[in-house]
């Protein structure tokens, strides 16, 4: 029987391990194993895959890490992605090409800004996509984990639509 804990940024349920994390989007060891099974599970398998484009964003915000340029880039751009995606419906494609647009803005005049993380990033997270039995399970819940974060970041949705028209004028 595997020990458990859960993980210090998105709370998730998670295996009680040692070992790597991700530079900048800081987790526990366990949340960060957890999310590259759902990443390993998207490569393999084209059903999957269209959950992608959410679990990206979604982990990236549950896991805003500390207050340096890196995980601001991060946290901007998959904010921005977030708000195309849930409040615009963009296109897969569309996001791709702005979020690259955002990135060359934010290295050339700092677009973004440090956003101090909510106290909760959402109630659903990587484990409840880990935990799906079904390609159709697992892309709900990374939408349901998608949408829960989105709702998290409220007090700062307005300075994402900011860093959008700044972006697009
Ligand atoms: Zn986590």
């Amino acid at each position: 029987m595997e020990d458990y804990t859960y993980c210090f940024s998105c709370r998730a349920e998670i295996p009680k391990i040692e070992g790597e994390t991700h530079l900048y989007m800081l987790s526990s060891p366990g949340s960060w194993a957890m999310y590259g099974e759902v990443l390993s599970r998207e490569y393999s398998e084209a059903l999957y895959f269209r959950a992608h484009q959410f679990t990206v964003d979604a982990y990236a915000c549950q896991h805003p890490g500390k207050k340096e340029w890196r995980s601001i880039n991060s946290i901007g751009i998959h904010l921005c992605s977030l708000y195309l995606l849930l409040e615009q419906q963009a296109e897969h494609q569309q996001t791709i090409a702005l979020r690259q647009r955002l990135s060359e803005q934010n290295r050339s005049h700092a677009l973004f800004e440090w956003l101090e993380p909510p106290e909760s990033t959402g109630e659903i997270s990587a484990e409840h996509v880990w935990k799906a039995e079904s390609p159709q399970e697992h892309c709900e819940a990374a939408l349901r984990w998608v949408r829960s974060v989105w709702k998290a970041w409220e007090p700062h949705h307005p300075t994402v639509e900011r860093w959008i028209q700044r972006a697009t004028d």
